[in-house]
């Protein structure tokens, strides 16, 4: 039996029912031959529905649309099937959420609570679920129902957050208790309508604005600031006292435990449900990771309360005890404080794209990765002078992706220690002591490093002596091949990127690499790659970049993406070379079984999720995308790279600096690098799709017009 068109004829309308989504009520949209639209509402507890036709009777007084009742019978279980009239307007989840109109919805609670105020009841006889007064004990006893340790705790620590709050110093009544983001209706582009009055009681009346809140600011980049709009539409028309502006956050984080742990507890087959769980987790989880005190602080203020807050300034902070010298992004510095994907959030669980970070190469903080590197920690962590079996593993791993006879692998911390060591090895093998590199080059840190990294060298400045620099690998620069070494002699060997990254995604023209790397082999040299940024899959249609260029070196170098984060690099090269180092070669934390765990972990996804593949097919349909931009964008002077490693050269470092902080505040971290300063350099997680590309091109797009 369908109860709702049974009931549909009991209150005298016939016509066709389709059940819409719903928690414990019933609902159905009953369209009749004549084209009259009505709800269906079959209630599951029949004591509230003269509460709830109270609550529909007064906010029929506000500006908004609501249902009216039309008709009511008691079914044969005992339920109250009520019809009511259809309000059109489309919810603000389906109406792409708007964020210009969350302060609307602010003022919505605003208007509603000031039309309920008088209604006198609404004390359910039982705590009720979705009571944010008892909303602890509703997250603690359905917590156990969340399988993930850090999730649950999340939750717990909502609770213990409730607990803080005086309910009783907070203005109660009767309110709506569920303005969610499918009960406030939109059209024409304002709040038009409000329904669904199943949840109403009486309880604290911020909870109104908090509810409506912990909804509205789903799915935005910038959650906090929507939530200060809301609030300050609230505040626009309900004298919001002080109190319920200090709670105004908990709330909200109260809202959104209670909406996941009755989910988690709840059947799973609800595809509705499961949707408004993910929302749920992702902002609960974006606001848990902030700046608690900041965030209530922030939103009291909103609210007509600005609360005195021992504030810590980061920034001046760090110009006291960081060295100064180290580069901060962005003109207004992000303090990121979380991780997810292709994602980074700040401490107002802000989200940015992150295009920047070559390093979290499967993705921030991948569960995989962070669950091996866990794992290891809490059993064992020592040095190389024993046998570990992750080690082995990793080292026999490795050596297969890479040509025969690269066979021999040293586990070092860093790029620069990696290139270092490989700079020893290539001198011991050779006897020799002189270094070929290429001109915009960048090889890492330490003093040898910066000796063949021109990209380093000051403005003019010649290279130190015993280092050769050959031409620029980059075609707009140079026509010449990459010989050259004239007269040199005592080469012990070229260090090279196959890609330069520091020097601005310079993709050399096929043959380049394999001429200079014959030059310097015919001066009795041996060649380094240097993977560090490029390895791993990232160009897309090969493991390592060198293979794009059809060269095979002596010595390979490895760093940055190999630990996800995690510092661990590597030096491979056939074993006469590195028997050549008649030293030992001993280092504390290199190969230590939690940087090994690791490493495993990453070749593991990369190869699970296919990631080089995706790099492949993203990278060019990103790379597709930024030569269609550039063919209406004169400022774009070149577009280039090979899979997820790509540079898009503007006609200045300026006009560079302009997109960059642009696309910052849109929420899209890029970077501007290269020789001279004017390259957006596009290299983020491997993880990333489509649809971040496209959201990428029309940012820089958005940037480049907006000037
Ligand atoms: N080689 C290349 C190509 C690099 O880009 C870098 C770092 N940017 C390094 C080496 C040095 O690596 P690290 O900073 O880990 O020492």
């Amino acid at each position: 039996m369908r109860p709702g068109p049974v009931a549909a004829e009991h209150l005298g309308v016939v016509g066709t029912a389709t059940l819409l989504p719903g928690y414990t009520d019933e609902n159905w949209r009953i369209e009749t031959a004549g084209g009259d639209v009505y709800v269906l509402k079959v209630s599951a507890e029949s004591s509230t529905v003269p509460l709830q036709n109270a609550v529909l009777e007064a906010m029929a007084a506000t500006p908004y649309r609501v249902p009216r009742v039309q008709a009511t019978a008691v079914l044969d279980d005992g339920r109250t099937a009520r019809l009511l009239t259809w309000v059109e307007g489309t919810a603000f989840a389906d109406a792409g959420r708007p964020p210009s109109l969350v302060r609307a919805i602010g003022v919505a609670a605003g208007q509603i609570v000031n039309a309920l105020a008088p209604i006198e009841g609404g004390v359910p006889d039982e705590a009720r679920d979705w009571d944010l007064a008892s909303a602890a004990d509703t997250i603690r006893s359905r917590a156990p129902a969340i399988t993930e340790e850090r999730k649950r705790a999340i939750v717990y620590g909502v609770a213990d957050l409730l607990d803080t709050i005086d309910f009783a110093s907070l203005p109660q009544q009767v309110i709506h208790n569920d303005l969610n983001d499918d009960n406030v209706l939109l059209a024409n582009g304002e709040v038009v309508g409000v329904i669904d009055v199943g949840d109403t009681l009486r309880t604290a009346r911020i909870a109104e604005a908090a509810i409506a809140a912990a909804y509205a600011i789903q799915h935005q980049e910038d959650p906090l600031s929507l939530a200060s709009d809301l609030i300050e539409g609230f505040s626009s028309v309900v004298e919001v006292t002080a109190a319920e502006a200090a709670v105004f956050w908990p709330l909200i984080m109260g809202r959104l435990a209670t909406s996941v742990v009755k989910s988690a507890a709840g059947p799973r087959d609800n595809p509705h449900r499961l949707k408004s769980e993910a929302g749920g987790w992702d902002l609960l989880e974006r606001l848990h990771a902030g700046n608690a005190a900041m965030m209530r602080a922030e939103l009291s203020a909103a609210a007509g309360h600005p609360a005195l807050q021992d504030e810590r300034i980061p920034l001046i902070e760090r110009r006291h005890t960081l060295d100064p010298s180290l580069s901060l992004s962005y003109a207004k510095p992000i303090n990121v404080v979380r991780g997810s994907g292709t994602y980074l959030f700040d401490e107002r669980g802000r989200r940015y794209l992150d295009c920047v970070n070559n390093v979290a190469h499967v993705g921030h903080s991948h569960p995989a990765v962070v669950a091996a590197a866990l794992r290891q920690a809490a059993v064992l962590n020592t040095n190389t002078r024993y046998l570990h079996d992750e080690v082995l593993r990793y080292a026999e791993r490795l050596t297969a992706r890479l040509p025969d006879g690269l066979e021999v692998v040293f586990l070092v911390n860093s790029g620069s220690e990696a290139n270092e060591l490989a700079i020893r090895l290539i001198r011991a093998a050779t006897g020799n002591h002189d270094l070929v590199c290429l001109d915009g080059g960048y090889h890492g840190n330490t003093t040898t490093l910066v000796a063949v990294s021109p990209y380093k060298y000051p403005p003019g400045a010649a290279p130190p002596p015993g280092i050769h620099v050959l031409p620029s690998p980059d075609p707009r620069r140079h026509a010449e091949s990459a010989t050259g070494l004239g007269e040199a002699s005592q080469v012990a060997g070229l260090i090279a990127e196959a890609i330069q990254g520091s020097g601005g995604q310079i993709m050399p023209e096929p043959g380049f690499l394999a001429d200079a790397y014959s030059g310097v082999r015919d001066h009795g040299g041996l060649v380094i790659a240097d993977e560090v940024q490029t390895g791993f899959g990232r160009v897309g249609s090969a493991f390592w970049a060198f293979e794009l260029q059809g060269v095979v070196p002596d010595v390979v170098t490895l760093g940055k993406p190999m630990g996800n984060g995690h510092p661990v690099g590597a030096v491979v090269t056939t074993r006469e070379i590195a028997e050549a180092l008649d030293v030992e070669y001993f280092n504390t934390f290199g190969g230590n079984p939690v940087s090994a765990a690791v490493a495993n972990a990453v070749l593991e996804v990369i190869e699970d999720e296919s990631l080089q593949a995706n790099a492949a097919q993203v990278g060019s349909y990103l790379l597709a995308g930024l030569a269609t931009l550039a063919a209406t964008h004169p400022q774009i002077a070149d577009v280039r790279g090979a899979g997820l490693f790509l540079g898009a050269e503007l006609i200045s470092a300026e006009l560079a600096n302009h997109v960059v902080e642009q696309a910052k505040e849109r929420g899209v971290l890029l970077s501007a690098d290269g020789v001279d300063g004017n390259v957006l350099k596009i290299k983020p997680p491997l993880v990333f799709s489509e649809d971040d590309a496209d959201t990428v091109v029309a940012t820089i797009e958005a940037a480049l017009t907006d000037r």
